[in-house]
């Protein structure tokens, strides 16, 4: 029995409803409301300023995809960054590759990361007590502005680009992160749903453009991301990785003794084959 009915109202004349079984918690933490309720269909859902997060039955489909294709297109990511992520997700899965020696984790909002681990146990599932993180309270942008280190791999899975998170899809900040990434290093990020939001797809194509030697996307098939594939931002420094071959996938994925419910080493070559309109939406932004 329903107790109420929460919109995400994603666009003037569009969203999704969600009928609450419960309301668990809601806090403003000063960067953003942050807000957790029970859904029969979805489990337990998180919003942040009224925009769905997370959810128990699908997060597994979006932080495998994100994590798992650049970490296995890349032969021996040691170094990871992620910016974001607070729900513990994107850790749980970056942890799983025995290759990863250290795992840098900048959240703008410790209170999302207290949160999430009371309430979506499953999503961290004990990675912020691995050795191997070093977890940063703060600001994406201001970490990699001022960081001198170097990395495999980063990962940004931000909120969309309003509030706290408009300023990991600008131009300054794909510039810092460029800085930041190894020889042979790549950076994904989280890039909306292009049926609708396929202006952010443009945006982020025309800044990565004259930064990463290989910037392309790849999809994943969210449920509550609604609208289609979700777009997934790829920048690397050199095209070699984007066309690791499906075998080199192959053994990197049974040599590592990953386990996973949506990513296989096929659909990771899949994901980089883009519907039409998404092509020619890339190739008129540049
Ligand atoms: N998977 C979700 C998605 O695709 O929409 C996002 C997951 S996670 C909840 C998004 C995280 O980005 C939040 O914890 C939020 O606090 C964090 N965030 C937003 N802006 C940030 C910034 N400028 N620096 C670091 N973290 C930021």
């Amino acid at each position: 029995m329903s107790v109420a009915r929460i919109v995400e109202q994603l666009y003037p004349s569009y969203g999704q409803a969600f009928d609450v079984e419960a309301r668990v918690f809601a806090l403003d933490t000063g960067f953003q409301k942050l807000e957790i309720f029970d859904n029969a269909l979805l489990g337990r859902v998180m919003t942040l300023d009224g925009i769905v997060q997370t959810t128990e039955k699908d997060e597994f489909i979006y932080h495998e995809m994100l994590t798992h294709v650049p970490l296995l297109a890349h032969p021996h990511p040691k170094n990871v960054l992620i910016i974001g992520g607070g729900d513990g997700g994107i850790l749980r899965e970056v942890l799983k590759h025995p290759c990863v020696e250290q795992v840098t984790m900048v959240e703008i909002d410790a209170a999302v990361i207290e949160v999430a681990k009371r309430y979506f146990p499953g999503h961290s599932a004990g990675a912020f007590d691995d050795p191997r993180l070093n977890l940063v309270i703060g600001d994406g942008v201001a970490f990699v502005n001022e960081t001198d280190a170097s990395f495999d791999v980063i990962i940004s899975d931000s909120t969309d680009p309003y509030g706290p998170g408009e300023a990991l899809f600008s131009a300054d900040f794909y510039t810092a992160i460029r800085r930041c990434l190894c020889d042979g290093g790549v950076f994904v990020a989280q890039n909306g749903v292009p049926f609708y939001q396929l202006v952010e797809l443009q945006d982020t194509a025309r800044r990565f453009a004259p930064l990463f030697a290989d910037s392309y996307f790849f999809t994943a098939a969210v449920p509550t991301y609604v609208g289609g594939v979700m777009a997934l931002a790829w920048g690397a420094t050199t095209p070699a990785l984007r066309l690791t071959d499906l075998s080199d996938i192959m053994a990197r994925y049974h040599a590592r003794a990953l386990q996973t419910r949506y990513y296989t080493p096929a659909m990771h070559v899949a994901s980089f084959a883009l519907p039409r309109y998404i092509e020619t939406a890339i190739a008129t932004s540049r």
